[in-house]
């Protein structure tokens, strides 16, 4: 049996009281307790197996399919007595989000009775039929076929009775059509370069660098009744109506506020059932705008973190319906309310267990520290434009630049005391608590930095805080994929230059002072510790000769340009081809997101708004009526200046709506040039919804509550 699925329902069931506390009270017990992780693998392969199979996990190596049999057995075992009667290659398309398609284990015999069974070439390799996924252009070129690749380095895990698998989906071509190979490659690369700098400060011993991730999610609950109620929750995920309420996020009380008991429930479930598949959920609170909260897990590797951020983002959508609610993981969900991203904190870890950006405790340690800095710095500065193209969507664009996300200006938050130090290298003066002499890579110390916990950096994409990276940009929707692939080769190709040059200087401590310094010099414009928020930054920004791509549609061709295409083939992440289809995917999903709005606005105003508010204006003209039969001396004041200002908003929605709908029908195909196309929704369709929706949200506010034909802002915010 095969079906496609989106994502799988949750069983409705919900716990008593008894389990839950049950369930709460056995934390390490549950912990992990639905995957295939490496206790369970040393406990049920054969020792040899289980040797081999670690040996292709830590080193990369190629799977013997015998060794691949024994693993599937074991597994599928493993599986059935978890519940599972399926199993499915679990990969991340470049629709952003997973997709699954399930097989069952069970295999018919002459007898007319079925085994369950799984093979090691069923574990290694899977065919979809690839023609239903977004390959942008790439299948025009290439075969439609596809296949799925076991990625051992992400454990097998058990979700809604299904064995899933993680897996990367490629054509047969090789062309990634996933988010995953790219990631993996880049990882790759980022190994070999970094190893090759840790060689030069005379480690031996490490045998291999991963880039680490944490990223934190932030979303909204809200009532899923009051959800029902709006169109444009339903197809859109965010409003396009809807004025503020007197009371928001001002009063600045729902910022780790007590978290309400429906809310706190949620979590509970929403954690174990995260804690289940090795998630490691840690802190969870509120976030600013009321509704609004925030799950942080502790940082992984990069691959596993993504992967169960994806996993995540599914869970919090179906335990939210289990609560009678609805988890809205969109950017923008509500105009004037903050926006949701997630903050994707990165770094680089050896296996031998040291964070290469933690400052050491020696000159040493610390010169390699400043190395990996600058090289970080140096690819921030040189690749803003992929770092923007790495975060845009339209979702998105509503947060970067409105000042309560990072700006759409990429920019690197280092804090004073580093800050300072990086100014005291590259001038070569003194720093101040290191008496006298100049500040000489590998002959100081460096203080060891408070990790930053306080608000005061908020405004910066990518912040420094102490021993790692936050990527502030990335939105609450996407998949991390794409910013950590842009990451990880950028960084590996300032590593790699850095190699190429100290490899060959005779003296290295001499070459790396005159390198760091130099990188300093020419890439410190990229340094910013100010207000990103501020539009003098904007200005300033600008003189610095930083980029601001503001939209998606600004953003998108720079992926195009040379270097970038020659960077990616360089360390063989993307193909030419591979870049151009990911760059027209992009682009129509834009178009699409935002086709599919407008069309919603037009129906919306037409069907619902517009009806409304004319039957108020029947009351108010019934009224007048009435007041004037009982004396005609009487004013009807009110009646008569609302009437007058509501008929004419009525007019002008009306023209507006029927404007909208008009650039609709002319937009371009998206069949034809996908630049072009995303431009006229940028440039017509989105000034024309914002137009329509002052006239509709000046309506609302004037017209009666029980006749508005959906739940207010402020029946959403305030519904759980
Ligand atoms: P906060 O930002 O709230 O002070 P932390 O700095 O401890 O909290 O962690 C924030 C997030 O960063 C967590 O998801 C954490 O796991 C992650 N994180 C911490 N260290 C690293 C690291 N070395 N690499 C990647 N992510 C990390
Ligand atoms: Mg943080």
């Amino acid at each position: 049996m095969m079906m496609w699925t989106g994502f799988a329902m949750q069983s409705l069931i919900q716990p008593t009281d008894e389990q839950e506390s049950h369930m709460r009270s056995n934390v390490p017990e549950i912990f992990g307790s639905m995957v295939f992780n490496d206790a369970i693998m040393r406990d049920k392969l054969p020792r040899d197996v289980y040797r081999s199979l670690k040996k292709t996990i830590e080193d990369g190596r190629d799977l013997d399919i015998s060794i691949a049999n024994v693993v599937a057995i074991a597994m599928k075992d493993w599986a059935i007595e978890k519940g599972a009667t399926h199993y499915t290659h679990w990969f991340q398309p470049l629709t952003g989000i997973t997709a699954e398609k399930h097989d069952s284990f069970i295999s018919p015999q002459s007898d007319g009775r079925v085994i369950m069974e799984f093979s090691g070439k069923e574990l290694i390799k899977g065919e979809p039929d690839a023609s239903s996924f977004p390959s942008g252009g790439l299948r025009a070129t290439f075969e439609a076929r596809g296949y799925t690749a076991w990625d051992p380095t992400s454990y097998a895990f058990v979700k809604d009775g299904v064995l899933c698998i993680p897996t990367a989906f490629c054509a047969y071509g090789g062309e990634a059509l996933d988010k995953k190979t790219p990631l993996l490659r880049s990882m790759e690369t980022l190994n070999e370069q970094a190893l090759r700098i840790l060689r030069l400060f005379g480690n031996s011993s490490v045998k291999r660098v991963t880039a680490t991730v944490g990223p934190e999610q932030e979303y909204f609950l809200v009532d899923r009744d009051v959800y029902n109620k709006r169109r444009d929750l339903i197809y859109c995920g965010r409003t396009l109506f809807g004025t503020l309420p007197p009371k928001g996020q001002e009063m600045d009380d729902h910022y780790f506020g007590a978290i309400l008991r429906r809310v706190q429930s949620y979590m509970e479930d929403l954690n174990d059932e995260l804690w289940k598949l090795g998630i490691l959920s840690k802190t969870e609170h509120n976030e600013v705008a009321p509704a609004q909260h925030e799950m942080a897990p502790i940082y992984d590797t990069a691959n596993i973190a993504i992967d169960h951020n994806q996993i995540t983002m599914e869970i919090m959508k179906n335990v939210a319906k289990r609560h009678n609610m609805i988890c809205l993981l969109h950017e923008k969900p509500f105009a004037g309310v903050n926006g949701s991203g997630k903050h994707n904190n990165w770094s680089m870890i050896t296996d031998e267990g040291t964070n290469l950006l933690e400052p050491g405790k020696s000159p040493h340690e610390n010169a390699q520290f400043l190395l990996f800095l600058s090289a970080i710095i140096k690819a921030i500065d040189e690749y803003q434009d992929l770092m923007r193209v790495s975060i845009a969507s339209a979702g998105n664009d509503h947060r970067l630049g409105a000042s309560e996300a990072p700006p759409a200006i990429m920019s690197i938050f280092l804090g004073d005391e580093l800050n300072e130090i990086l100014e005291c290298i590259e001038k070569g003066t003194s720093y101040k608590n290191q008496g006298a002499g100049k500040m000489e890579i590998g002959v100081h110390v460096l203080p060891s930095f408070p990790k930053d916990t306080t608000d005061r950096n908020r405004t910066s994409p990518f912040a420094f805080t102490g021993n790692k990276f936050e990527f502030r940009s990335c939105g609450s929707s996407m998949s991390v994929s794409g910013p950590n692939t842009i990451l990880n080769t950028i960084v590996a190709d300032e590593l790699k230059q850095f190699a190429d040059e100290l490899e060959k200087a005779d003296d290295f401590t001499e070459a790396l002072n005159e390198l760091i310094k130099r990188t300093i010099k020419e890439h410190k414009r990229i340094i910013f510790n100010g207000d990103g928020y501020s539009e003098d930054w904007k200005k300033e920004a600008k003189q610095r000769g930083l980029l601001n791509l503001p939209t998606t549609v600004d953003a998108m061709p720079t992926v195009l340009d040379k270097k970038n295409i020659d960077l990616f083939a360089r360390h063989r992440i993307y193909t030419e081809a591979e870049v151009r289809s990911r760059y027209e995917i992009q682009l129509d999903v834009y178009s699409k997101t935002i086709n599919i709005e407008a069309q919603t606005m037009v129906e919306m105003t037409r069907r619902q708004i517009l009806p409304a508010v004319n039957e108020y204006v029947i009351k108010l003209a019934r009224s007048m009526d009435l007041k004037l039969r009982i004396d005609p001396l009487l004013k009807s004041g009110m009646e008569k200046d609302l009437l007058k200002k509501l008929s004419g908003l009525e007019d002008k929605a009306y023209a507006q709506v029927n404007e909208l709908d008009r650039l609709l029908s002319k937009a371009p195909s998206y069949d034809s040039d996908k630049l072009a196309c995303a431009s006229y929704y940028k440039d017509k369709v989105i000034p024309a919804m914002e137009k329509l929706r002052s006239f509709c949200d000046e309506m609302e506010a004037n017209t009666a509550a029980d006749l508005w034909p959906f739940p207010t802002y402020g029946d959403l915010l305030f519904s759980v």
